[in-house]
């Protein structure tokens, strides 16, 4: 069945808006920032269902609640004694509880989890609770309806969500007029038993519950106020991303700038939900909006989305005369990456030679086998190895429509006496690659972003 046809902006039309807002970690760490949440929450009658995390760091020094969790089941498995890490955790709910003056009842649960736990569940069981916790805290003190996600949301043995969901999890949500809270991480598979999805998986949530509800808007509220064009550590105050469209934040993230879980964009993607960013701690902050298409206002102010890159690339290529005219040369050589289960990033050619890349960890002691392969089975004239080259992405969606992008890349990385190793530029012109020596990245990061940002 295809979701679009039960599940989409379209129907929402005559409907009252509602909202998706998911709050990480760092939004739910303690009392304080729960007082935050609220506010946030009754600032906005459409911010109706509410999607948290398990209570994260307050500090550098202290624990994420589901680290703990992990912890404590890991030690459970090989008959060690957890209950120091376990005390932790009902401290930490329980503080929260008596600081927010909720009527006591979550050390109750907490005590049968306990027994639970001395009896032996599941990895996935354990962890899980650290979002059911804290959903049934915040349901109570909202005064919210608790959706069980073990009830609504399937797990697919892949770990991606499975389409009975938006039925399953549509109805639960079906009114419009109630606050519901459902929390994070967490569903169940086939079988009925808790699953989770990957470590930061309350993102993922928060995206099947905007299309399960056919949602307006997909708020994921976090500790930073939007993205940023570039990473801050190379450069200095780089400018805020004010909006920016799916196919972007895909390139920009594959390249590394860490912004929501790689599978949470699809959900709200294949049905047109747009995503906003926020900050809980400075909400007066618009964030950064993640949409299909950019507004007329925002094609006309900027020309890239961002830059951004990795380190951990290498790179193998490969040269023999006539090679153009050797049917099926290209097939064979990644066929010798395939056999190794070695997954290619790009594959950059000209007539006669052609390159590999690929993440660098991949070749860990088996780069001289591929190598002396690749001589042998291809005959091939030279076979060059770079152990390590950086990457680096140029990424908007108007360059294919802007002349000069490309001008203004290159004369930056010259004006910086930047050699320039290898450069890619996919058919979409949604990005420009180029690659550079690892000794060269942080300069060729500030000089393209230089390029573009006065
Ligand atoms: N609490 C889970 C984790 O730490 C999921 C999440 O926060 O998104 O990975």
């Amino acid at each position: 069945m295809s979701q679009s046809d039960k599940s989409g902006p379209g129907k929402a039309r005559h409907r009252a808006s509602r909202f998706v807002c998911k709050f990480g970690g760092s939004s739910l760490s303690g009392a304080d920032q729960l007082r935050k949440v609220r506010a946030i929450i009754e600032a906005d009658a459409r911010r109706s269902i509410i999607v948290p995390s398990a209570p994260g760091k307050r500090d550098s020094t202290d624990t994420k609640i589901t680290d703990l969790l992990y912890l404590c089941h890991h030690a459970a498995s090989l008959g060690a004694d957890y209950s120091a890490s376990f005390d932790q955790i009902v401290e930490r709910f329980t503080g929260i509880e008596s600081d927010l003056q909720i009527a006591p009842f979550i050390a109750q649960h907490l005590e049968h989890f306990r027994h639970e736990m001395a009896r032996g569940v599941s990895a996935d069981y354990a962890a899980s609770r650290g979002e059911h916790f804290c959903g049934l805290l915040l349901a109570n003190w909202l005064d919210a309806e608790f959706i069980e996600p073990a009830d609504c949301i399937v797990i697919s043995p892949n770990g991606l969500v499975d389409s009975q969901t938006w039925e399953l999890l549509g109805a639960k949500l079906a009114d419009r007029s109630k606050r519901y809270v459902i929390p994070g991480f967490y569903g169940r598979d086939a079988d009925g038993q808790v699953r989770t999805f990957s470590r930061g998986g309350s993102d993922v949530s928060g995206a099947v519950a905007a299309r399960a509800a056919e949602a307006d808007l997909y708020e994921n509220w976090t500790d930073v106020s939007g993205l940023l064009m570039a990473d801050p550590r190379i450069v200095e105050n780089p400018r805020p991303m004010k909006e920016v469209t799916y196919a972007e934040i895909r390139e920009l993230s594959y390249m590394g700038a860490s912004v929501l879980h790689e599978e949470a964009m699809a959900p709200v993607r294949e049905v047109g939900i747009p995503v906003n960013i926020r900050n809980t701690n400075a909400p007066e902050h618009p964030g950064t909006r993640i949409v299909a298409q950019l507004s007329p206002e925002e094609v006309a102010t900027t020309q890239i989305a961002g830059v951004a890159g990795k380190t951990s690339f290498a790179m193998i290529t490969v040269g023999k005369n006539l090679m153009n005219r050797e049917v099926g040369f290209v097939y064979r050589l990644l066929g010798i990456f395939e056999h190794r289960g070695i997954p290619f990033e790009h594959c950059p050619s000209s007539i006669d030679s052609v390159s590999v890349i690929v993440e660098s960890s991949w070749l860990e002691g088996q780069a001289e086998q591929i190598l002396e392969e690749i001589h042998r089975t291809l005959e091939a004239d030279e076979v060059d190895f770079v152990p390590q080259i950086a990457l680096i992405a140029i990424v908007g969606e108007e360059m294919a429509h802007t002349p000069g992008v490309a001008a203004r890349v290159f004369s930056a990385l010259s004006t910086s006496g930047i050699n320039v190793r290898l450069i890619n530029q996919g058919a979409s012109e949604l990005n420009i690659i180029v690659g550079v020596g690892p000794e060269d990245y942080p300069a060729a990061v500030r000089a393209i972003y230089g390029a573009f940002v006065a």
